[in-house]
């Protein structure tokens, strides 16, 4: 059976195959860098990096854009309390955020871009709206009309018919005429930053960021656009209303999106503050791969309930894997080539790649990779396998590893040996900055001396803080 992924919108499993000549044309929001980036959001980037890396093993080429999110309500907020530019504020959380996606080895989207850079595309998209009677303005900010947009509801399959109310669906603190309304642009506020727009001077709302980002690069029809399942409604069906009536054509052929990751059965998220950031997990010494592969190997239509018991297993199932391709490179063989075992090794692989193209059926992959290492630690117990056998065992092992990227063991962290990074340091600076106007001077002690301990030496000064290394 060829690839096929389960679309949100149809609601169905659907084979997928791109739009225009081999390449994947795909959209996937990223970060808002106003904190750093939980494992629940790295859940969510890691089923992107397996989905990236099957589509290549199918033979496409990516063209996938990301963006960040470095202007939002949250931001703002921080970054006056900080008294500090936005840009000031989320360089050092977006610099983290890379470095934490590579140390899950997560390849870079071909185009990972702000979303500051990209405020004309915004305006240009707001405009079309406005000339096509698709906008209203209300005291300097500029609406959605969703009763103009017939087809809303159609991704997140919620019937709006009769939906009225006051309560807000939009969590944009802005007045609208319709509770399914949104902000496509917040007027100026007192010392907000703002840019200047021909309707009036503001900043884009989070829903037209992503449209317009992912049109101006990738055309008018996606081939993949993903998230994770939070961002189903109503962030993707506001895309969907404005790329479509910008258009009149479909945003995206397929919509994936990935189950949340839970700590105690309740979603990991920033708001209730019971996450684990990467550099938690790494700091209690828990390697990056192994991190990996907790994330990768629950399939993304599943919750994946994170323990530190699943971290273990994980390390475990790691080593056993490495165990297996170190006996399997120093065994001593007897020529030749054991037929049973090359057909093993075969129907291993195919194994694999049927149960990734199921929708990315890691469960079923890793499974298939397990029951073949169980098989040929076997053989090599019971001496059948032999010289011709040991390059089609490796071979396994790369297929897995071109996906699954836990097998090489992660040099000793950088941050172990020289110290954090400038980003990681900037970050703990505005931590600490945060939790003394907050009076949580326990915490900002702890921030300090943790950052003394890694040789990094702060000083307070009328302008803020110095940091320098020792
Ligand atoms: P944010 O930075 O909040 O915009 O989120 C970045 C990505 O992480 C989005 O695709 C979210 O849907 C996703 N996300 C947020 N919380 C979780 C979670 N607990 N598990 C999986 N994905 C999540
Ligand atoms: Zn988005």
């Amino acid at each position: 059976m060829p690839l096929r992924f389960f679309n949100t919108l149809t609601q169905e499993l659907e084979l997928f195959q791109p739009l225009k000549d081999n390449t994947v044309r795909m959209y996937t929001c990223g970060p808002t860098v106003y904190n750093f980036v939980h494992i629940g959001n790295f859940r969510t980037f890691t089923f992107q990096d397996i989905l990236r890396r099957w589509l290549r093993y199918r033979g496409y080429a990516l063209d996938h854009v990301m963006n960040v999110t470095d202007v939002e309500d949250k931001i703002i907020v921080n970054a006056a309390k900080e008294q500090k530019s936005i840009e000031d504020y989320t360089r050092g959380y977006t610099k983290a955020f890379f470095e934490d996606a590579a140390a899950l080895r997560l390849e870079q989207p071909e185009h990972v871009t702000p979303a500051t850079k990209h405020i004309p595309e915004m305006i240009e998209a707001i405009q079309t709206l406005t000339a096509k009677g698709y906008t209203y303005t209300n005291e300097g900010s500029t609406y959605y009309r969703i009763s103009n947009f017939p087809d809303y509801g159609k991704l997140s399959h919620n019937d709006f018919t009769g939906l009225r109310s006051a309560a807000r669906v939009d969590q944009d603190e802005y007045d609208k005429a319709d509770a399914r309304d949104f902000v496509l642009w917040k007027g100026r506020k007192g010392d907000e930053p703002y840019w200047p727009a021909p309707f009036g001077d503001g900043r884009p709302g989070w829903h037209i960021e992503c449209s317009a980002m992912a049109m101006s690069f990738l055309g008018e029809t996606l081939d993949i656009h993903a998230g994770g399942i939070d961002l189903v409604f109503p962030h993707h069906e506001n895309e969907i209303a404005q790329s479509e009536a910008i258009t009149g054509k479909p945003f995206s052929r397929f919509w994936l999106h990935s189950e949340h990751l839970l700590i105690e059965s309740q979603k990991m998220s920033k708001s209730l503050g019971n996450f684990y950031t990467l550099r938690d997990l790494l700091e209690m010494g828990n390697e990056p791969e192994v991190i990996r592969y907790l994330l990768a190997s629950v399939p993304h239509r599943k919750k994946l309930n994170f323990t530190f018991e699943g971290l273990k297993a994980a390390a475990k199932s790691i080593e056993r894997l490495r165990d297996f391709e170190a006996r399997v490179t120093s065994a001593k063989l007897p020529a030749g080539k054991n037929q049973i075992i090359s057909d093993r090794s075969t129907a291993a692989v195919r194994q694999f790649e049927e149960s990734l193209d199921d929708d990315l059926n890691t469960a079923e992959a890793l499974a298939a990779i397990f029951e073949y290492v169980r098989a040929m630690n076997t053989a090599l117990d019971e001496n059948q396998f032999q010289e011709d056998n040991r390059w089609e065992a490796a071979k396994v092992l790369e297929v897995f590893d071109t996906i699954f990227d836990v097998l090489k063991p992660s040099a000793p962290r950088a941050v172990k040996i020289e110290g954090p990074s400038d980003g990681e340091i900037e970050a703990l600076i505005a931590e600490r900055n945060q939790a003394k106007k907050s009076r949580d001077f326990r915490r900002s002690d702890e921030i300090r001396n943790l950052l003394l301990e890694k040789g990094i030496l702060l000083e307070d000064t009328k302008d803020g803080v110095r940091w320098k290394r020792k």
